[in-house]
């Protein structure tokens, strides 16, 4: 007989923990059950610091133990595959398991394959990426000693989109103290259009790319790297000849408009079988992002490959008793843990109410997402958004005497490097609002 749950969660990362603490603590269920196979839970928005030498790596991490709340029971294995029609989630080795209700949160995983010599270069060299190893990005911005410092990002859907830019930020301000900004080539390539979509923070964004002299490209789908050459490889994402220019390697390449290249710099570049290759000293990027194969592989997916759930209601389109949030959800929102804290509520309460009285809330997530952009050791710009990406900022930042977030300043510094950790251990992940 499959062991039985009345609610199962999938993943206990901060979604899933989230979840579970907030219908123990808050809702008083008691028949809570969390598959999870990871001996700790990380919090990850501090990897930004880690990369940058001003966090500690094994504050990041909590045992997992600590984590799962007490009256939750820990079925410590991996899910492999959903039968839905059954209200079934098999496992790794603990078997089947039954559920009235189900939460998918097993967060997303990465696919080198989708940039070919990533993989076998990724945390190796000077090829580093916050995602997978920050205290080694730590040691590449430490070591470098010039040259063409590349900083990146696939075009798949990323975790924290803004984090393959801090990074740089932080870089710029270190190499500026230590003086190998003077030999240095910043660039940002990115499959992107725009430095970031919410208009009161792009303008914002791009005063510190023209303070920091950064290189931005835009337009930019990374698709291969040569570690040996030391070239990432793109494919423009955009006909170039649309805007009048002819797209030639070197100097000519200075031609192309606006849309494309912002604050050019004459950095090495490579032209072959119609892909861009750009010769870099030191790079970073975010890994290409997809959900989890068994996830991929069941029943539950849109067309892109995430988790189909209502975007406001956070339910399973066609199965009523699954919800999804984070990472793995297929909303078009940022994936963030500040958009897990507003959609928690609503997994929440409608579960709660669906078990008590047999219909859905009346809660609606909104897209809200956030994504601290630290622009300097001590300055900070927090872009709160919607689906609409209209800017939001929370009212309670006044009470920190931030009148505007979409600003630099050193209290929303304080925010990242202090408070918000505070908050997740302490409130968040024991399932407090906050
Ligand atoms: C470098 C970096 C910087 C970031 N910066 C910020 C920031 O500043 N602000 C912010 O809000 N967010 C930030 N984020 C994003 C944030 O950390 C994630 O959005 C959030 O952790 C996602 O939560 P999740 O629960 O969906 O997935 P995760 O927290 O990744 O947890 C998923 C869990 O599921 C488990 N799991 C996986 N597969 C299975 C399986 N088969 N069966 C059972 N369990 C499974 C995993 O072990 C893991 O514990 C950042 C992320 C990174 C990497």
């Amino acid at each position: 007989m499959p062991t039985h749950h009345q609610v199962l969660i999938i993943g206990g990362g901060t979604a899933g923990i989230m979840v579970a603490a907030q219908l123990i603590k808050q809702k008083n269920l008691t028949k809570v059950a969390i598959i999870e196979p990871a001996e700790t839970h990380y919090y990850q928005p501090a990897w930004t610091l880690v990369g940058a030498g001003t966090y500690d790596y094994a504050k990041t991490g909590r045992p997992m133990a600590d984590q799962i709340p007490k009256q939750a029971t820990w079925i410590k294995d991996k899910a492999t595959e959903f039968d839905p029609e059954n209200n079934t989630v098999r496992t790794a080795t603990s078997g089947d398991i039954t559920y009235d209700y189900l939460v998918v949160a097993p967060g997303l995983a990465y696919d080198m394959s989708l940039v070919p010599g990533l993989g076998d270069a990724l945390d190796k060299g000077v090829v580093c990426s916050n995602y997978t190893d920050p205290k080694h990005t730590w040691d590449v911005i430490k070591n470098f000693k010039g040259g063409t410092a590349l900083f990146t990002q696939p075009a798949t859907p990323i975790k924290c989109g803004g984090a393959p830019q801090k990074i740089m930020y932080l870089a710029e301000n270190h190499w500026r103290k230590t003086g190998v900004k003077a030999k240095t080539n910043i660039v940002f390539a990115t499959a992107g259009t725009v430095i970031f979509g919410v208009p009161e923070i792009k303008k914002t964004l791009m005063e510190v790319v023209d303070r920091k002299d950064i290189h931005l490209r835009f337009h930019h789908k990374l698709v291969a790297l040569d570690a040996e050459q030391q070239i990432a490889w793109y494919e423009l994402t955009k006909d170039p000849s649309a805007g009048g220019c002819t797209l030639m390697a070197g100097d000519d390449f200075k031609q192309l408009e606006g849309s494309f290249v912002h604050n050019y710099k004459d950095i090495k570049i490579t032209v072959k079988d119609g892909r861009f290759g750009i010769h870099y000293d030191m790079l970073h990027t975010a890994p290409p992002s997809v959900a989890p194969k068994f996830v991929q592989d069941s029943s539950l997916v849109n067309e892109a490959g995430w988790v189909d759930v209502d975007k406001h209601t956070l339910q399973h389109k066609k199965y009523a008793n699954i919800f999804s949030l984070g990472d793995v959800a297929g909303l078009p929102t940022a994936k963030t843990g500040a958009a897990i804290r507003k959609q928690v509520p609503v997994v929440v309460d409608n579960i709660t109410l669906l078990i008590e009285r047999g219909h859905m809330g009346e809660m609606s997530y909104n897209g809200y997402s956030s994504c601290p952009l630290v622009t300097d050791y001590g300055k900070m710009v927090l872009a709160e958004f919607d689906y609409d990406n209209n800017f939001t900022p929370d009212p309670k930042l006044k009470q920190m005497l931030i009148s505007d977030s979409s600003k630099e300043h050193w209290r929303l510094w304080m925010l990242k490097k202090y408070m918000l950790p505070y908050l997740y251990w302490n409130k968040m992940m024991k399932g407090q609002d906050v």
